[in-house]
């Protein structure tokens, strides 16, 4: 049978070669550890955390914790691996670093060929599957922004992403500037001159998050953070993403001073992207002064915080096919945080599919994706552009319910989250036997 190359032996790469070689597919793991080290990286072992030893909440009621029941269900070996050195952290899956590490690494050593050593260029033929993560190496990349035939995205400037029912609506008001567009696209929060400099004031002197080395600040100038523009004078934002122009308050008729506006996430409205909000606030004290100092978010519920890191990531919803290989190469597949999406386990999820996705390929079978209900499935939409607007710019993000299908009726919100669970867990089961799995059950592990 023919021989897949993996390239990156991180979370997504690990995952993806351990279930095609499960699937009997022979495959080499290229992995530059240890020879050569991205700045993040340290030890010498697979599928390393490079920052936090916690894959978050574990609670299945939540979008990440959902996704480690899927994975679980479907014999992952990073939730495998996760589980059996798992250290405690109330409901969240954190683990022993090294030990999980190690683990992946030895279940890797049978089965798989592991090669050392960067790759500099993709091979010239073969089924690849690049899983290089967001710090890829400089002439990989270079060699990709060949093979794709666009730039990478370089650095990942992330705004907040607010939950659309919390967000109080006596407040915003819907409108677009100078009613442009379908004349209400847009939320609108209103401030008054002193709720807007009080903000300023708490964005100036709050906690933010010191850059690692290798990320040293170079900032595209139309994608400023909100401490860098309000260090710059205290009007800096009410003349940018804070400009109250073209808008006026269809309740009081007045024009508001500055305005936090808001853009719609997902096609149903679930959720809400801050614009113009990238920031390095720590997430303690986004929460802080945007639900204290906004007007309308006084009861917001975060989906997503926002965040700025390099990363390396391709435009995944234009440049990949439905099998998340290339459309202009068919034989090379990507995986993980390059294709945009964010953290450890969503990495992982992805590069699972990925495997799913190289073995119907050369099995001569279809590769039926994950229902778009499911956590895998609102990932994969993610990747695909399903999950967004049309002409939604792509932008990485963590599994969170706003990439979910709305849920039919109105509902309480707590009994939201506990929905979405048992629509996903019923969708799951009906799709494990159409991709060739078979169930996992509670506490067992994947050999
Ligand atoms: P990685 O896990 O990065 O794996 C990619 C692998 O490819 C690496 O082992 C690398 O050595 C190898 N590689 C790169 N180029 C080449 C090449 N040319 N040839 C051969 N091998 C190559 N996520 C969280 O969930 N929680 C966090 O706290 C968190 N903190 C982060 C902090 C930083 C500084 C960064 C950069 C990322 C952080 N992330 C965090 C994101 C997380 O690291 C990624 O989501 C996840 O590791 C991506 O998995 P991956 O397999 O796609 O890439």
């Amino acid at each position: 049978q023919q021989r897949v190359t993996v390239i990156g032996g991180g979370l997504a790469g690990t995952e993806c070669a351990y279930q095609l070689a499960r699937r009997g597919v022979p495959v080499v793991l290229r992995e530059m550890k240890p020879h050569k080290r991205s700045p993040a990286h340290k030890s010498d072992t697979l599928a390393e955390l490079v920052c936090s030893n916690s894959l978050r909440s574990d609670n299945p009621e939540s979008a990440i914790g959902l996704l480690h029941a899927e994975l679980r269900a479907l014999g992952s070996l990073v939730l495998a691996s996760a589980d059996l050195h798992r250290v405690p952290a109330g409901d969240a899956l954190a683990v022993e670093r090294e030990g999980f590490s190690r683990e992946i690494t030895t279940r890797l050593q049978s089965g798989v060929e592991l090669v050392g050593g960067e790759v500099e260029r993709l091979p010239e033929d073969g089924v690849v599957v690049v899983a290089t993560g967001p710090l890829t190496s400089e002439a990989l990349t270079v060699d990709l922004e060949r093979h794709v035939g666009t730039k990478l995205y370089f650095y990942d400037s992330i705004a907040p992403i607010l939950s659309g029912d919390s967000i109080d609506l006596d407040i915003a008001f819907r409108q677009s500037r100078y009613g442009k567009g379908g004349g209400d696209d847009y939320l609108n929060l209103p401030m008054t001159k002193d709720e807007y400099y009080r903000f300023v004031n708490e964005v100036k002197a709050g906690q933010k998050v010191v850059p690692h080395s290798f990320e040293e600040p170079k900032y595209f100038e139309g994608c400023l953070p909100i401490e860098v523009m309000a260090e710059r004078g205290d009007d800096t934002l009410a003349y940018g993403p804070m400009k109250p122009v073209g808008l006026k308050d269809p309740r009081t008729g007045t024009d508001p001073y500055a305005v936090v506006q808001l853009r719609m996430e997902d096609r149903a409205g679930t959720a809400w992207n801050m614009v113009g909000f990238q920031t390095r606030l720590t997430w303690g004290e986004q929460k802080r002064i945007f639900s204290t100092c906004i007007p309308g978010l006084q009861n917001a519920e975060f989906l997503r915080m926002g965040q700025i890191h390099r990363n390396t990531f391709i435009d995944s919803p234009r440049l990949l096919a439905e099998d998340l290989s290339l459309k202009t190469e068919r034989r090379v597949f990507f995986a993980g945080q390059v294709t945009g999406v964010e953290g450890y386990v969503e990495s992982a999820a992805c590069g699972y599919l990925v495997a799913l996705a190289v073995h119907a390929r050369l099995t001569g079978t279809p590769f039926v994706p994950p229902p778009a209900t499911t956590a895998l499935g609102s990932l994969y939409r993610h990747l695909t552009g399903e999950a967004h607007p049309p002409d939604h710019p792509h932008q990485p993000t963590n599994v969170i319910y706003g990439l979910f299908p709305p849920l039919s009726g109105r509902m309480k919100k707590a009994d939201k989250r506990a929905a979405y669970s048992a629509r996903a867990k019923q969708d799951l089961a009906a799709w494990l036997p159409l991709a060739g799995v078979v169930a996992q059950t509670e506490g067992q592990t994947s050999a």
